[in-house]
């Protein structure tokens, strides 16, 4: 629908690496033959599903695909550019410093090479504004944790202020984030803004509670916080309390089997309550999917107005992590833009 291409949009939760579409994983492929990696290995294409364990190996096989710093600064251009053809005014990107003995590719230039792709964008006058959030992957464990805190804060005080926030990600099943709540601590006293995977999962009760007394500025999915799908209302209570956004993520829910089908996702819930949401892509590369597709989905499967779907997409700047000036400056945006649409 031509409609949720024009709308202006806000992307708050998309994993860098999981965002890369299948034309640069083709050039990857093509820097790195001996690795014998097809599409399906990637992606999980329409109408198919997988178990959230297997969406992990995706992510695993991906890695392989990107481990140099001229990999990763291809694939964050291509994406970047990917998300402003399909009309997200805003964009914050998020990804695990990640480093390579083979290649030389150490935490700190991986962080710097995604930083000089987002200068580049700029620079090249593409129509989208990107800040970088850095990753947590749970499974690390604390110490490896504070170190990415650390290096988050160096890029935060150094980088004219592309760098705004840690992201806690990482397979929900593996530890436990209570272990990580000194460096989540640190990172929100230094001033980082915190978006937490929050109950991706059933019965994560113990943890949620934990993580929700930092308390983040975001949570991401929240599929299991209430109570009828065997959260707690003490949960639902202290997300209300805060007034939390959450970050829904359609179909990566549905194809990673924590939502059973579009209109059993927990967007409704939250939406009939008036609360904060914001439709996100999670991995738009691995789910096939676009920021544009989401909000489509979401107005279809629940029946809801384009003027609805546009209040959606420009409340989300309040969401952002951007200072003031900024969100000014797409209100202003959405202002001048809501003619020519309606
Ligand atoms: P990267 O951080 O390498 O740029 O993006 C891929 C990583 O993001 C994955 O290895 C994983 O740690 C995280 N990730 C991507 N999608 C999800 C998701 O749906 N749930 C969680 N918990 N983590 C995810």
């Amino acid at each position: 629908d031509l409609f949720y291409r024009q709308m202006p949009k806000v992307e708050l939760h998309a994993h860098l690496n999981g965002s890369v579409s299948f034309s640069t994983i083709e050039k990857l492929m093509a820097r790195k033959p001996h690795l014998n990696i097809e599409h399906n290995m990637t992606a999980i294409l329409s109408g198919q599903k997988r178990t959230l364990d297997e969406c992990f190996q995706v992510f695993k096989v991906i890695h392989q695909l990107i481990d140099t710093e001229e990999d990763i600064l291809m694939v964050a251009k291509d994406v970047i550019r990917e998300f402003a053809e399909d009309g997200v005014k805003y964009l914050e990107l998020r990804t695990t410093p990640r480093e390579d003995k083979n290649t030389g590719m150490t935490k700190r230039s991986y962080v710097q090479t995604v930083i000089e792709a987002i200068r580049q964008c700029k620079n090249e006058g593409l129509d989208i504004e990107v800040r970088l959030l850095v990753s947590v992957d749970r499974r690390h464990g604390v110490e490896v944790a504070m170190k990415t805190v650390k290096l988050a804060e160096d890029f935060m005080r150094s980088t004219d202020g592309f760098v705004v926030g840690l992201d806690l990600s990482g397979d929900p099943t593996v530890g436990h984030g209570g272990d990580l709540l000194p460096a989540l601590q640190k990172a929100k006293n230094c001033g980082l803004k915190l978006s937490l995977h929050l109950s991706e999962v059933p019965s994560q009760v113990d943890e949620s509670e934990l993580l929700l007394n930092i308390p983040p500025d975001r949570i991401g999915h929240g599929t299991f916080l209430h109570p009828e799908v065997g959260g707690a209302q003490s949960l639902v209570d202290k997300v209300m309390k805060n007034n939390t956004p959450l970050e829904l993520c359609l179909t990566s829910n549905v194809k990673g089997q924590t939502v059973s089908s579009y209109s059993n996702h927990h967007l409704l819930y939250w939406y009939q309550k008036g609360h904060p949401i914001v439709i996100c892509t999670d991995d738009r590369g691995v789910f096939c999917t676009e920021l544009s597709k989401e909000y489509q989905l979401a107005a279809s499967t629940f029946s809801l107005s384009r003027e609805a779907m546009w209040s959606l997409s420009q409340k989300a700047i309040d969401f952002t992590f951007a200072p003031d000036s900024l969100k000014q400056q797409l209100h202003q945006k959405w202002f001048e833009l809501h003619p020519s649409l309606f």
